[in-house]
């Protein structure tokens, strides 16, 4: 870690011991804790093995090392509380609700500190405003950018969201957010980068002998395909098989960028990818906007992960993802949502995209809440190479997401039917999450995050706004 990261993580990191407290629902029997009882949870959504949506009601979890050991109803699952670390009582203060924690496809958390350095809402003119986003971002230092990520990722921690990709162009600041975050995040670093124009895919050579063992997990991406030449696209394919690493680029998002490629490849973009080998599971595409039924049907076909991004989208005037189209050609399994960063999106709530899905293509059929929750969980860990997460199930990491039940968004809801609970929680918004388990630990406790002083971490961001301001020399 360089001198600036660690002065940086003595800053804003706390070591927030949990303690038992009587009002809790946390009984605390050793502070650093490997071994955790959840128990009387009145409500675990989960998919099953075969991705069936479950409703458990009365069950309990035991979880060893970050893993869920078991998931049974509370009556069979009776053991030794003092045998464990840490006893989570879910029954307790009107009873929590549990879901796996969210995975976010596609995300760019290093710029978190541009939030409000744009226009977007103020009818300037849109396509200045992006076209100028690189001069900012070429005035950030290594350590604004992590600074920038912690800032992302705990904003998404406090949302439910536990597992992030990263699209962006340098892997030690993102790398250094997710450990002092205690995120998972796919690190995805650009070969092809007009804002770094020095990186190119020999640099994942270096990354890949040097990260092994980090706390990211390395990838590869290109900003869009028509700023890749046929060299960096033959040595990506190279990188994936010889590394396992993913691939993932913007992707059809604006007419402009299907002529820029056609101009540059003299094909189009699903072409592109089948011509460099690369229309397969490990590229995952974002946007996918501007695609006809052949198009689709190819990527479908190829296995590809599709990351809809319908708030940005909209706000960029993209255009109207084809969602419909891709479902019925069968691609709906490798669905994923992403929040693109706070540029293309005012809050870092993947529930809320949930909610603009089911808006946006109401229109032809409404997308069910069931197929929503997918999305954010199994589809997610799926297109992102993550088979042991997504679920409450044994075996399984422990990422972990506890909602009040006796909260505005959850209540009132159908006993009868209790699948009114998640409809209620995703159309209100990720805010509401009350605790975050990444791994079996907890990050976010009582609305709190417990590894990031978050009044330091506001003050370090402000500062760090202002001083890039100043050096682009913008007048308040
Ligand atoms: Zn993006």
């Amino acid at each position: 870690m360089s001198e600036n990261f660690s002065k940086i993580k003595k800053l804003i990191s706390k070591t927030d011991q949990l303690k038992t407290d009587p009002h809790s629902r946390l009984q605390v029997n050793r502070a650093d804790y490997k071994t955790i009882l959840i128990k009387n949870a009145p409500y675990i959504f989960t998919c099953d093995e075969n991705d069936k949506l479950k409703v458990r009601e009365n069950y309990s979890i035991t979880i060893k090392d970050g893993i869920i050991e078991r998931v049974a109803p509370t009556d069979e699952l009776r053991a030794d509380e003092k045998k464990f670390d840490l006893v989570y009582d879910a029954g307790k203060r009107g009873g929590i609700v549990i879901t796996p924690g969210l995975i976010n496809a596609h995300a760019h958390p290093p710029m978190y500190l541009l939030r409000s350095s744009m226009s977007l809402d103020e009818g300037e003119d849109l396509n200045e405003t992006l076209k100028n986003l690189y001069l900012w971002e070429k005035k950030m230092t290594p350590e604004d950018f992590a600074v920038s990520t912690i800032g992302d990722l705990t904003e998404e921690q406090k949302n439910g969201i536990s597992t992030t990709l990263s699209h962006y162009n340098f892997f030690h600041p993102a790398d250094f957010a997710a450990e002092t975050a205690g995120h998972n995040l796919v690190n995805a670093i650009s070969v092809a980068s007009h804002v770094s124009p020095e990186n190119r895919p020999e640099l994942i050579e270096k990354l890949a002998a040097e990260t092994a063992g980090s706390v990211s997990r390395l990838a590869m991406s290109v900003h869009y395909l028509y700023r890749a030449d046929a060299g960096a696209l033959k040595k990506v394919k190279e990188l994936v098989e010889k590394y396992g690493l993913l691939f993932t680029c913007h992707f059809a998002e604006t007419p402009k960028a299907v002529k820029e490629t056609i101009k540059k490849h003299k094909l189009n973009e699903v072409r592109v990818l089948k011509k460099y080998g690369l229309l397969n599971s490990n590229t995952v595409v974002s946007h996918a906007v501007h695609l006809d039924l052949k198009e689709i049907k190819e990527l479908v076909k190829g296995e590809v992960g599709v990351v809809h991004l319908p708030t940005s989208n909209t706000i960029h005037k993209s255009g109207t993802f084809p969602f419909w189209k891709f479902h019925d050609a069968g691609g709906y399994p490798r669905i994923a949502l992403g929040t693109d960063s706070v540029v293309s999106k005012s809050r870092l709530d993947l529930l809320s995209e949930a909610f603009q899905t089911r808006m946006t293509h109401i229109f032809d059929r409404t997308v069910k809440f069931g197929s929503l929750f997918k999305m954010m969980t199994i589809n997610g860990a799926r297109i992102l190479k993550y088979p042991d997460r997504g679920r409450i199930l044994p075996g399984f990491r422990a990422d972990i997401a506890f909602w009040k039940l006796k909260d505005r968004a959850s209540m009132p809801y159908d006993t009868d039917k209790p699948i009114t609970i998640l409809g209620n929680i995703i159309t209100h918004h990720g805010g509401a999450v009350r605790d975050l388990m990444i791994n079996g630990r907890f990050t976010v406790k009582e609305r709190r995050h417990t590894l990031i002083n978050e009044s330091r971490l506001l003050e370090l961001l402000q500062e760090r706004h202002m001083e890039m301001r100043k050096r682009m020399k913008v007048k308040s």
